[in-house]
């Protein structure tokens, strides 16, 4: 999930993906002050770096994620 934040800030996600961490951030503060802030980062210093990341932002987006693509492959 790390790399899905880090892809998606590249703009590199598959839409399918970047819809279900649309509807995450719908409900994940967190993780929109994460992503806010670390565009801006990114922005000033042009790298990335997976430990920047907190380890409990990082295990929650990873469970609620993996939560949110197993109900929607159960929709099919
Ligand atoms: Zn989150």
């Amino acid at each position: 999930v790390t790399s899905l934040l880090i892809d998606y800030l590249g703009g590199e996600l598959a839409r399918e993906t970047v819809a279900t961490l649309h509807k995450h951030l719908r409900d994940c503060p967190d993780c929109v002050a994460f992503l806010n802030t670390y565009r801006t980062t990114v922005q000033a210093t042009r790298s990335l770096r997976y430990e920047d990341i907190p380890a409990r932002l990082k295990d929650r987006l990873r469970r609620s994620l993996r939560e949110q693509i197993k109900r929607a492959s159960a929709r099919r």
